[in-house]
Order: C-alpha cells, then sequence, then structure tokens
C-alpha cells in the first residue's frame, strides 16, 4: 500500500457583508471570509493537502485568483476538481483530518454537517 500525506495552510480575512462558508456550509456569522472564490478556507487548505500530496502544486496553480473563471465560485467545485486530477493519477483519499482555528462563531456544531458534505465529494 502506497500511503501519502499532504499538508495545507491557509488563511482568510474576516470582514463584514461576507459570508462564511466553511467545510462546504454557509454557517451563520456576524463576520464572513474575503476571497477571490467563496473563500472556504477549509475547503482550500484539503484541496492544497491532497494536491501537494500527489505532487501536483496547489491550489494557486490549478485555480488562479487572477481568473475570472473562479470568482466567486463555490469551493465545493475546486474540491471535486482536485479528487479528479488525483484519481487521474490513480490515488484516492483515504482520510482527511483538519484544524480550523476561528474565534466565533462555534464550528463545533456543524462540523457532522461538514464532514457529510465533503465525505460526499471526496
Ligand atoms: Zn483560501
Amino acid at each position: 500500500m502506497n500511503i501519502r500525506v499532504g499538508f495545507g495552510y491557509d488563511v482568510h480575512q474576516l470582514a463584514k457583508g461576507e459570508e462564511l462558508w466553511l467545510g462546504g456550509k454557509l454557517i451563520p456569522a456576524e463576520l464572513g471570509a474575503v476571497g477571490h472564490s467563496d473563500a472556504d478556507v477549509l475547503i482550500h487548505v484539503i484541496c492544497d493537502a491532497l494536491l501537494g500530496a500527489a505532487n501536483l502544486r496547489d491550489i494557486g496553480f490549478h485555480f488562479p485568483d487572477t481568473s475570472a473563471d473562479y470568482k466567486g465560485i463555490d469551493s465545493k467545485i475546486l474540491l471535486a476538481d482536485v479528487v479528479n486530477l488525483l484519481e487521474d493519477k490513480g490515488y484516492t483519499v483515504g482520510n482527511i483530518d483538519s484544524t480550523v482555528v476561528l474565534e466565533k462563531p462555534k464550528v463545533n456544531p456543524h462540523i457532522d454537517d461538514m464532514k457529510a458534505i465533503l465525505a460526499k465529494i471526496t
């Protein structure tokens, strides 16, 4: 069995008037994440970790924030594309472990929903 491990890291500014998408779920929040896409930081780090494990560079290489194609895009679409890239190289996702650093809102009540959303894609 050939096991590869990747690491992802991402940070997004929070601001009023933005939505907070996390793990593919819209989370009710006072502040949302700023970004070119839907700014789903959790999906972005998962994409980076998967791409890195497969030696396929990173999310910015495949989905540049200078491209109008990705303006406001649902990051679940990016993750599905990443999974397809991995499958093209013969890889499958075995496990994902992620840490979110966020003071508020609490993420815990949304974890099961996020896991279900992400499991369908990966
Ligand atoms: Zn990001």
